[in-house]
């Protein structure tokens, strides 16, 4: 058997981290068993859906390098294969048309309800054998007694009493089908053997499987995945620093941090933190999901990425930093200085904005350094311009500009002239960097090269 998978985004808004955790699964248990992972965009709610979501979810998704097999199906597209499985249903007699206004339905329920017993529709059109007509929708004849069970992946047994459910509406008075008949048809069609979803749907799934029987169909097995709830264990909302998957691209973040971290919030592997793309794959068999919510930690996403950030080669790394560093107007314009200058930062950063700022200040030319007023006033003194202007020269003599070379040279100034490092470096540090902080200066200096370091030293004391 084949594995296949699917994700079934509404295109209701962009996705989000829940969303973004539900394709991973997907994903990731379709890619460990080398079957087929497909995406399903339910945008039968045309009020809501929007082609700019569709887009931005298949965006978002090429991004976290999710790629699905083939063209993306839209359900949309798809009435008249749900009315092919609407028409069998009524020739097996597995559903009738049924007349009832919405008014008598709500009626029925509302006596349900005021007897003490679950609303319901009381199934009174299923023997008057009705054909398609104005106002008519169609019924699955669901029956009347029994249990509807299953065993989920994450939620193991699971069972729902049949007189719970109703005699489900599968096809409305206008013509178009209804979710749980339209995913089901889908799920068939698709050959989908694993659903994978969020718990919010563990209701629709007795459904589904009434549907999936009257059918006569193979029904696929179910992951009902725990929501992510905030650390407050509430609803993840904006106000818990939770946000749109594009919204963290745009923050710095890398794709395969960003499932690493997702992925981990739902499930185990022994204690190992820090996953690259192939070892979920290789681990991730659908077995040791958590079965109770795990609450968002935006911190813990921010170390996960600074590990991913720092595990990568600085070759790797650039492309990934340039449209930052073009982003701040700082675009790399020598690929050598932005590799030797990366490894400096990525011990100290999280992500590639902050990588991006951190390297700026060390790819400019020299003419475009630029001076803080207040560190130039407090360290840029007569006394550490003279101490400026010396080690200019010395610098400037040096045979070899590695890190070595420039410390040696820089901490022999300090020790010959009996000065203390601290008494010197504030001035060496602002007339290279422009201002205070930033990285070890000999490998900074080793970074930028002989030259620029000294032009800058010389346009600090011309300031
Ligand atoms: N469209 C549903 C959602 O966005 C998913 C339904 C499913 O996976 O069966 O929540």
């Amino acid at each position: 058997m084949t594995v296949v998978t699917r994700f079934a985004p509404s295109p209701t808004g962009h996705l989000h981290i829940g969303g973004a955790r539900t394709a991973a699964f997907c994903w990731l248990f379709a890619r460990h068993f080398g079957g087929k992972f497909l995406l399903r965009i339910e945008d039968t709610d045309l009020e809501r859906s929007r082609q700019e979501y569709t887009d931005s979810i298949l965006a978002s998704m090429i991004w976290l390098g999710l790629e699905c097999e083939g063209e993306p199906l839209y359900q949309t597209k798809r009435f008249d294969v749900y009315n092919e499985y609407i028409d069998r249903l009524l020739a097996s007699g597995n559903a009738y048309w049924c007349e009832c206004s919405p008014e008598k339905v709500e009626a029925m329920r509302e006596k349900a309800r005021a007897e003490g017993g679950k609303p319901r529709y009381d199934g009174c059109c299923r023997q008057k054998g009705l054909g398609a007509g104005p106002g008519r929708v169609v019924r699955l004849a669901a029956p009347a007694t029994g249990r509807v069970v299953f065993e989920d992946m994450v939620k193991g047994h699971v069972a729902f009493d049949v007189a719970e459910l109703d005699d489900m509406v599968l096809r409305r008075s206008d013509g178009a089908p209804t979710y749980n008949l339209a995913v089901v048809v889908d799920d068939i069609t698709m050959n989908v053997t694993h659903v994978m979803r969020g718990d919010d749907h563990v209701n629709n799934t007795p459904k589904q499987i009434l549907l999936y029987e009257a059918l006569d169909a193979a029904q696929p097995k179910f992951a009902h995945v725990p929501m992510i709830l905030g650390p407050d264990r509430q609803k993840l909302s904006k106000r818990h620093g939770a946000k749109a998957v594009i919204e963290y691209e745009e923050d710095g973040l890398l794709p395969e941090a960003l499932v690493n971290y997702l992925v981990r919030l739902g499930w185990s592997h022994g204690d190992q933190e820090i996953f690259t793309m192939e070892e979920l794959v290789q681990f991730f068999d659908g077995t040791s999901l958590n079965s109770s919510a795990a609450a968002f930690d935006p911190e813990k996403l921010l170390w996960i990425n600074a590990q991913h950030l720092r595990a990568l080669s600085a070759e790797a790394l650039l492309p990934r930093v340039k449209p930052f560093l073009e982003r701040i107007e700082a675009p790399c314009a020598d690929d050598a200085l932005a590799l030797r200058v990366i490894p400096l930062f990525q011990p100290r950063t999280s992500t590639l904005v902050e990588l991006a700022e951190a390297m700026k200040g060390l790819l400019l030319p020299a003419a475009e350094v630029a001076y803080d007023a207040a560190a130039v006033a407090k360290s840029l003194t007569p006394e550490g311009r003279e101490h400026v202007r010396v080690l200019k020269e010395r610098f400037a003599g040096l045979a070899s500009f590695d890190k070595d070379a420039v410390h040696h040279a820089l901490h022999s100034y300090v020790e010959d002239n009996g000065l203390k490092f601290k008494a010197v470096a504030p001035a060496l540090r602002v007339a290279l960097l422009g201002s205070g902080g930033g990285p070890d200066l000999a490998e900074a200096m080793a970074a930028i090269g002989q030259e620029v370091s000294v032009a800058r030293l010389e346009k600090a004391l011309s300031l």
